[in-house]
């Protein structure tokens, strides 16, 4: 049995380039205009309705609007909150943060996924995570010494004295358990004291069994590409030394609400693939995502969007130069002219990366209430901290990526509050979100269906009132939700 399908790790860059190229020939034959290097700030309403938005363009500074009869967002989704991921160092929040101020509504934001692939952090300076493919966990067999105070070469350490964990946990899957139950057993053995590496931050994904199963030259053709990509980041040589993993922040299940439409609680205003909640529940499948993103974009919203279309037929958009976008315009110069006003004695960064270490800590892949309650403190007394102390170098008229981070942090800071307010919120443990105080006897995730069957979508007031959490109920026709065992 395989965990996923596979080509050499390479089905989501398949998948990406063919999207691109779909792209490109619209562009080519004129009917999309790209803006490249302008990132969207905020969003314009009028009469209640999205009419446009107003960007920053990132090498001049400009700041210009752009004006529509409806705005369809497809900005992905918002795991940099983390400061670590295996995201884009540029992801982040702000476009669906932007829109969920407005009034749109942002459901299971505590619905994050930590994938168990990844390289561990070499140093804490480092700023990004590589993901190694979830393919490697078919052939790859995860393990930790059964000593705590192991010094010797992995592959000098002999079977008897190895803990096999997932294969012992969970014999009926052993290594192909789901991303969530890999990912909170790494940490378990790593907290424990039992990690590998120089930070004894990571557990063994050893090859060994499989090569001299199958010989080096079939393993090769199946991850060649991987092996070679994980020796050039980290120095080893997978064909003989196991790879070192550990989780990372990867894909976020929540987003702005939508409905099947793809159209959120502001009408004319659509978000498309992970800046939306849907499809995934609280734990997405492997290899998904791009599907979610491809469906959104070729088969939904081309044909859902046409019914709000429909009604503004031989209307005008709202112009530019209407009050509405210059308000929001003078808005945007204003908020990042304050960040450049703070003048204070630490960096965008500095913020970023405390940040990420409060929401890792404790609204990561274990969470229980005073954890949370701590985090909502913390984040409110270090965006407090940030709105007194940061420091921004240069001018806004230019290429400037302290300022670019800064009003991502800053969204960054309320959207963590948020999601510790929903992990808070949803007593039980359910897919990516695991609350310690809702288990099993066997320590498995226990749900609560009959309280927490449902979609919390969180509605805005103000910066300091928490948001209003409305209950979209689930209802399962077909196919009755069960509690899985994988042991
Ligand atoms: C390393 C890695 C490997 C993955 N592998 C797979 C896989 O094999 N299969 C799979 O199904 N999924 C995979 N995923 C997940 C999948 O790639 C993402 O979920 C998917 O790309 C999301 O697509 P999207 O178009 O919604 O958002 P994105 O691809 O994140 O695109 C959003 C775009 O919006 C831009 N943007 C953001 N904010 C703004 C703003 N304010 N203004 C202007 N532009 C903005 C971003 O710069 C970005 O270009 C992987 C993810 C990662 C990180």
């Amino acid at each position: 049995m395989s965990r996923t399908f596979y080509a050499r790790g390479q089905t989501g860059q398949q998948l990406l380039l063919g999207a691109y190229q779909a792209l490109m020939r619209q562009v080519n034959a004129g009917k999309v205009k790209l803006h490249t290097r302008e990132e969207m700030l905020d969003l314009v309403m009028k009469d209640g309705e999205a009419v446009g938005i107003v960007c920053r363009n990132l090498t001049t500074g400009d700041i210009t609007s752009h004006s529509a009869h409806a705005v369809v967002l497809a900005t992905g989704g918002y795991g940099n909150v983390f400061y670590l991921s295996t995201n884009a160092m540029s992801c982040n929040v702000t476009a669906a943060w932007r829109a969920h101020r407005k009034g749109a509504y942002f459901a299971n934001p505590n619905m994050t996924q930590i994938h168990p692939t990844c390289i561990p952090a070499s140093d804490e300076f480092q700023s990004k995570l590589t993901l190694m493919s979830e393919s490697l966990r078919n052939d790859g067999r995860i393990w930790v010494p059964r000593d705590r105070d192991e010094t010797r070469a992995a592959r000098d350490i002999p079977e008897e004295e190895r803990n096999y964990y997932l294969e012992e946990k969970y014999p009926a899957f052993g290594n192909l358990v789901p991303r969530d139950v890999a990912s909170r057993n790494a940490k378990d053995v790593v907290d424990a004291g039992y990690g590998v590496g120089p930070l004894k931050n990571g557990v063994y994904l050893d090859f060994k069994h499989a090569i001299e199963r199958d010989g080096a030259d079939t393993i090769k053709a199946k991850y060649g590409n991987l092996f070679e990509m994980y020796e050039r980041i980290t120095g080893e040589d997978p064909y003989t030394t196991p790879m070192r993993i550990y989780p990372a922040t990867h894909y976020t299940m929540g987003g702005l609400w939508v409905d099947y439409n793809l159209m959120t609680t502001i009408p004319g205003l659509y978000a498309t693939g992970e800046a939306n909640f849907s499809d995934h529940g609280a734990n997405r499948l492997g290899a998904s995502a791009l599907m979610q993103g491809l469906a959104d974009g070729y088969f939904v919203i081309p044909y859902t969007i046409g019914d709000y279309l429909a009604d503004k037929l031989n209307t005008d958009p709202v112009p530019t130069s209407d009050e509405a976008f210059k308000v929001v315009e003078a808005e945007v110069r204003d908020r990042i002219q304050g960040f450049l006003d703070i003048k204070g004695t630490k960096s965008p960064d500095y913020f970023h990366r405390e940040l990420g270490k409060l929401v890792w800590d404790y609204i990561g892949m274990a969470r229980n209430a005073a954890g949370l309650e701590k985090a909502i403190g913390e984040i409110r007394a270090l965006r407090d901290e940030f709105y007194k102390d940061l420091k921004v170098l240069g001018t806004s008229d230019t290429l400037n990526q302290s300022v670019e981070k800064a009003g991502r942090i800053a969204d960054f800071f309320e959207l963590a509050e948020l999601m510790a307010r929903d992990a808070l919120d949803r007593e039980e443990s359910c897919g990516g979100h695991f609350r310690e105080e809702h288990v099993l006897p066997d320590g498995e995730a226990k749900r609560d269906d009959e309280n927490f069957q449902h979609v919390s979508a969180w509605e805005w007031h103000d910066a300091d009132t928490p948001q209003t959490k409305h209950a979209e109920e689930l209802t399962f026709e077909y196919v009755i939700p069960s509690t899985r065992s994988y042991k």
